[in-house]
């Protein structure tokens, strides 16, 4: 068997490539395909990490979110932990084969979601030691150059390690940070083809596909729809999809919510309330949201609420806010790149995350 490989950019929409010199990407679609895909909402990191290793949507592998309120216990915690996952990976089914596989992320948060089944797990916030050895020290967390060492670890991985799988998945600081016209977006991109080009270069024989979790989008509005609620009499709590320990680069504001209401039949008047917000694309009851985007029912609240392409929600200091943030969330980052090639049939090319895997794993 090849050596397989996915690469997932963190909130990298096709703008991102096509604005920046990658001629390895080019490279890859002319051996094998270039397509616009989807990702799987809400477009946030750790739905579409999971959509993608576990080849499934929300409604079977359960990651709703990165953050989600036990209603049975009435706790808020982060889905960081493998627990939350409702079903197998891909890393376990390639090992029921008896193949070796890697895992390979910036963050630690989300190598301990996905992680089960990995033979060799990696995070560039805590790297072993003997990887340290090899490449160095990963740099400071918040740089462009987390991601550089990143795919640098990679290439060690593969040649030290030989897996028979590797999924190596980035962190999104930089494209929150900057737009894919600014140069230093243009260069971190070119870099970053380069070091896949160093990757591809490891073994003649590897099949590969590269794709987002999510895009990311310029945000102006910010809406605080606990506050909004809680001010007009409809107890209850807007919970940010988008939430996550590392608040440097969005902030916690995102373009989609799950509400929990006090009192559930209070569902029409929260409704009624949200559809005269301004920045509100769409709301709906849950079960509605989870036929329609196959999420899982238990952990969606009693509402979703969608945001328009420049509003996220989150917890600000007043209802509404003007904000100048980069973010995603919401169904306007839903598009994203996939590109690869392997000795599959091309007829079956992914279109989306809950694809990629499946189709390497044919
Ligand atoms: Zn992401």
């Amino acid at each position: 068997m090849s050596t397989r490989i996915v690469v997932c950019l963190d909130g990298t929409n096709p703008q991102y490539i096509t604005q920046s010199d990658t001629p390895t990407l080019d490279a890859i679609a002319a051996k094998g395909f270039s397509t616009l895909g989807r990702a799987v909402v809400p477009t946030v990191t750790n739905v579409n990490n999971t959509s993608i290793i576990t080849a499934s949507f929300p409604e079977v592998h359960g990651i709703t979110s990165n953050y989600f309120l036990d209603l049975s216990t009435g706790e808020e915690k982060y889905m960081e932990s493998s627990e939350y996952l409702l079903t197998e990976t891909i890393f376990e089914r390639i090992g029921r084969r008896g193949k070796k596989s890697a895992l390979l992320t910036a963050k630690d948060k989300l190598k301990t979601l996905i992680y089960r089944g990995a033979q060799i797990a990696e995070s560039a916030e805590k790297p072993s030691r003997w990887l340290v050895d090899r490449i160095g020290a990963p740099p400071e967390f918040y740089t462009i150059e987390t991601n550089h060492w990143l795919f640098r670890a990679a290439r060690e991985i593969l040649v030290a390690k030989s897996p028979d799988f590797l999924y190596l998945t980035t962190t999104d600081y930089a494209t929150h940070t900057y737009p894919p016209e600014d140069e230093r977006s243009q260069w971190n991109f070119n870099q970053l083809d380069r070091l896949l080009g160093e990757i591809l270069n490891t073994s003649s024989d590897i099949e590969i596909v590269v794709t987002a979790d999510h895009g990311m989008n310029a945000k102006s509005y910010a809406l605080d729809l606990t506050r909004i609620l809680n001010e007009a009499g409809v107890p209850g709590t807007a919970i940010p999809i988008i939430k996550d320990r590392h608040v440097v680069h969005h902030k916690n504001l995102g373009g989609s919510a799950y509400i929990y209401l006090k009192d559930p039949s209070a569902m029409d008047d929260a409704m009624a309330l949200l559809r005269e917000e301004r920045g509100i694309e769409m709301i709906m009851p849950s079960p509605e949201a989870a036929r329609l985007y196959r999420l899982h029912p238990d952990r969606i609240g009693h509402l979703f609420v969608l945001a328009d392409i420049d509003t996220v929600f989150g917890t600000i200091s007043a209802p509404r806010e003007e904000v100048s943030i980069r973010s995603h969330g919401s169904l306007h980052e839903q598009e994203i790149p996939i590109c690869g090639f392997g000795k599959g049939p091309m007829a079956h090319q992914p279109q989306s995350n809950s694809e990629v895997a499946a189709w390497l794993d044919t």
